[in-house]
């Protein structure tokens, strides 16, 4: 049987005419959906992806862990079950290049994740994480490269904004967010590239390779004090926003509306964010208060900017971390 629906109302009676399953529907071609971006808009409807926002994610990424860490698997496979039930779709990511990392890092950061023996009690020196994190680093290129069509997201680890020019931390190797931008600055045409971290923590890996690059914004949102211990003030062309633990969602979203202003005024022409979800309020590793629902207005925030835009995954550690992930790609897909 074969439905074409040509609005998103059609679409909903033809799904709830045929009472099964969309996604499968969908995979089985047996609804063409002809009106996706109209049945985005619908608040009422979930079930499919909120806007043509792409998820990046590949299963690979959960092949490594150890007990007791937070940084764990189940971060992104619980993530990716969540959003699956409500039939969004997912697209596999490919490797960064050698020298797409070699423009954020050193050689020596990059030899060392390569050979493994480090020792960062945080950063374990896992089997084969040096192709994990190649993996993650691709992702957010792939995403930063996709991103002038529609909204991107990537759904990876390791995480990324630790990890300064020459030194992994924090559970990060490389970093994927400077890696994409610094990719589309040197490939695309692009002269001005803005980064948003709303990570609970300070992206001192980010900062420390964006310092003084004239073609960069960095503006950060984070506690303090908190690991790294960094991002007290602001410096050059990194913006930093140090908050309080118990910041609440009303003070948040007022900060983070400061930092929006400053991103507007910099006229870059993409913009990247750092999409942690630690600053939730149940939260095991930080004391910030924002609500689960308070991600889609930060997405929705964001998405007023009207920029090429792409996310992709930094910290949050709560079991709640599918949900707050969810609210915000319906807000930051516009
Ligand atoms: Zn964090």
């Amino acid at each position: 049987m074969s439905v074409i629906a040509t609005t998103s109302e059609a679409w909903w009676e033809a799904i709830s005419t045929l009472n099964t399953d969309c996604h499968a529907l969908r995979a089985r071609n047996d609804i063409l959906i002809a009106t996706l971006p109209l049945v985005a808009r619908n608040d009422t409807l979930q079930g499919v992806n909120p806007s043509m926002i792409k998820i990046i994610y590949s299963k690979k990424c959960s092949e490594y862990g150890q007990m007791g860490h937070p940084e764990s698997p189940v971060r992104v496979t619980g993530t990716y079950d969540y959003l699956l039930k409500k039939n969004w779709e997912f697209v596999n990511p490919a490797g960064c290049r050698t020298q797409d990392i070699l423009r954020a890092h050193t050689r020596s950061l990059l030899d060392e994740v390569k050979s493994g023996g480090f020792n960062d009690p945080d950063t374990p020196d896992y089997n084969g994480i040096y192709e994990y994190a190649v993996l993650s680093a691709g992702a957010a290129c792939m995403a930063g490269d996709g991103c002038f069509n529609e909204p991107h997201f990537s759904l990876m680890r390791p995480p990324g904004h630790h990890a300064t020019r020459s030194r992994l931390g924090g559970f990060c190797y490389f970093n994927n967010i400077a890696i994409s931008v610094l990719k589309l600055l040197s490939e695309k045409d692009i002269g001005r590239a803005a980064i948003l971290d709303i990570d609970c923590h300070h992206g001192n890996g980010t900062q420390d390779i964006f310092l003084g690059d004239k073609r960069a914004l960095f503006v950060s949102l984070h506690q303090v004090p908190l690991y790294p211990g960094t991002g007290h003030r602001s410096q050059d062309n990194c913006l930093n926003f140090p908050l309080s633990p118990g910041t609440d969602e009303k003070m948040y979203m007022s900060v983070l509306d400061t930092a929006i202003g400053k991103i507007r005024e910099f006229g870059p022409e993409v913009l990247a964010v750092s999409a942690g979800f630690d600053t939730y309020r149940g939260d095991p590793l930080t004391q910030m208060n924002l609500e689960k629902t308070t991600y889609r207005k930060i997405g929705e925030h964001i998405s007023e900017l009207n920029l090429p835009r792409y996310a992709v995954l930094e910290g949050g550690y709560s079991p709640d971390l599918p949900e707050c992930i969810y609210n915000f790609l319906v807000g930051f897909g516009g």
